[in-house]
């Protein structure tokens, strides 16, 4: 039976990182017929954060990621959230006490402080391990008779791990193959803290163990605490379940991980949803992107199907996924394709789905606009947008008279001629009965015929009165949709201050 988690800490928003584990773990659930689970992490009490845990649960539903156990779920492995979870953790520290593998540790802050400073002067990093553990201050150097007395006064004390001395620890990794580390280069990590909180590695392993967990899938940043977590299953007799740590996300230019910093810099969000408390930061969701375009690009940064398809599905990506099809180095985030990805998306759309939410946009701008002539004008420039929002800088001059005439188009295609011409195009306009994008076409063309005109210096100089620029659809399906009178009146106008202009 496969059983995975998503184990986050409620430390802050959940960086897309932080989503893609969240998904591949999702997937592969989906894939094996399994059961993914949402474990809340938050035994750090100092580091905990308002809103940070509403932020996850609303992140994975917005990108359709949805938890078959956890905190809103309930499941017969709970409760999920591992403050709830507390009363367990003690006895199971107890349990390797009394097998000898943990040991009391009484060293204060400053003691362990100043011995890392000592060993930074002598160029070397101080690990509390078993070349030092006789030298401090611990149940496994003192007495027992003075440790007992200290824990009975109430002294302040830690559980640690005793890793053994000199020891090669053999463990595999799905993704990364097999693994050997030495314990001497690992410390003997805190496990339980005298606030009655597990660390991290004691609540992890207790729950992964207890809630029946198959495959720890998770962020390549939590691989060298897995030499921990094999001598932890190893001290309490259990069998440790299968490991898959992924690659990191790189910056753009590959030279490191992916942060907050480089989002900023570079205009792109790392966060699924904007993120409100304190420091604010950009979310994909608001920037307007689909969460189906959203979560195919997170796919893919990592991850490949074996094929070229690019363009995947929530389904498809489930059909498809495997371990083993995650790749060993780090993905570099591309923000152009992230941008290619909803452009995808978007034409998928309907022309009246889009309407539905284009109309928002420009009900906010005072424009109220009906559905049916929107999408007539979604349909115009569809292809040229990735986001609704880019709608508006393709559209404006459908909602209103240009307010300015591009100088340089002016410059170019303003002739002495064309006042004239434009005049004379806004008398056949007027007389036309059937103002449609065909009656129109044919209209203007025979007289441009007759009259022996330059058909691109006519329509460059009606697109620059009734645009303001180059740009835009075709003319006809603009001054079709626009109507008459307003054509007419953009001419009128368009001539009066260009001519001003150029006079
Ligand atoms: N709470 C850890 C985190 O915040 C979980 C790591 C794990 O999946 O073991 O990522």
């Amino acid at each position: 039976m496969v059983r995975v988690r998503f184990a986050p800490s409620p430390t802050g928003p959940l960086h897309i990182g932080g989503v893609r584990t969240a998904l591949y773990n999702y997937l592969f659930a989906r894939k094996n017929k399994g059961v993914f689970i949402l474990r809340i992490e938050d035994t750090d009490q100092a580091r905990l954060v308002d809103g940070a845990e509403e932020y996850i649960i609303e992140s994975l539903r917005w990108c359709g990621i949805v938890p078959d156990e956890g905190i809103n779920e309930g499941g017969k492995y709970g409760p999920y959230r591992q403050s709830e979870r507390i009363h367990l953790y003690r006895q199971y520290a107890d349990m390797l006490v009394a097998k000898g593998d943990v040991y009391y540790a009484f060293d204060t802050q400053e003691e362990l402080e100043s011995l890392r400073t000592e060993s930074e002067k002598g160029g070397d990093t101080f690990i509390y391990n078993a070349s030092v553990r006789g030298k401090l201050k611990n149940s496994l150097s003192l007495p027992e008779s003075d440790w007992k007395a200290l824990l009975e006064k109430g002294e302040s004390f830690v559980i640690r791990y005793r890793m053994p001395f000199n020891e090669d620890i053999h463990f595999d990794d799905i993704i990364r193959g097999h693994i050997v580390v030495n314990t001497n280069t690992l410390d003997d990590k805190v496990l339980y803290k005298s606030d009655g909180m597990p660390t991290y590695h004691l609540a992890n392993i207790v729950d992964d163990h207890l809630m029946e967990i198959s495959h720890v899938i998770r962020g390549e940043e939590w691989l060298p605490s897995l030499p921990l977590h094999i001598m932890l299953y190893r001290s309490f007799g259990w069998d440790a379940p299968l490991f898959a740590h992924l690659p990191l996300l790189l910056k753009p230019d590959g030279k490191g991980k992916l942060s907050k910093r480089d989002g900023d810099r570079m205009g792109f969000p790392v966060f699924p949803l904007f993120w409100p408390y304190g420091e604010t930061a950009r979310g994909y969701r608001e920037e307007g992107y689909y969460p189906e375009a959203f979560v195919n690009m997170l796919a893919l940064l990592g991850w490949n199907p074996g094929t070229e398809q690019e363009i995947l599905s929530m389904d498809e990506l489930i059909d498809l996924f495997s371990l083993e099809r995650v790749h060993k180095s780090g993905s570099r985030f591309d923000p152009e394709k992230a941008s290619w990805f909803n452009h995808h998306y978007l034409q998928l759309r309907t022309d009246n789905e889009l309407a539905m939410e284009f109309r928002e946009i420009l009900r906010a701008k005072g424009y109220h606009m009906d559905i049916v002539e929107l999408e007539d004008v979604i349909a115009l420039v569809k292809e040229r947008v990735s986001f609704v929002r880019e709608f508006w800088q393709e559209t404006d001059f459908f909602f209103k008279a240009p307010d300015t005439y591009d100088s340089e188009v002016i410059k170019k295609r303003w002739t002495p001629e064309t006042a004239g011409q434009l005049l004379e195009l806004k008398d056949l306009l007027e007389k036309l009965d059937v103002f449609t994008t065909a009656s129109i076409e044919q209209a203007v063309k025979s007289w441009i015929e007759d009259k022996g005109y330059n058909t691109g210096a006519i329509m460059n100089a009606f697109r620059l009165v009734i645009v303001g620029a180059s740009r835009g659809p075709h003319m006809y399906d603009i001054i079709s949709w626009i109507g008459k009178e307003e054509t007419l009146k953009r001419i009128e106008r368009g001539v009066d201050e260009i001519g001003g202009q150029v006079r």
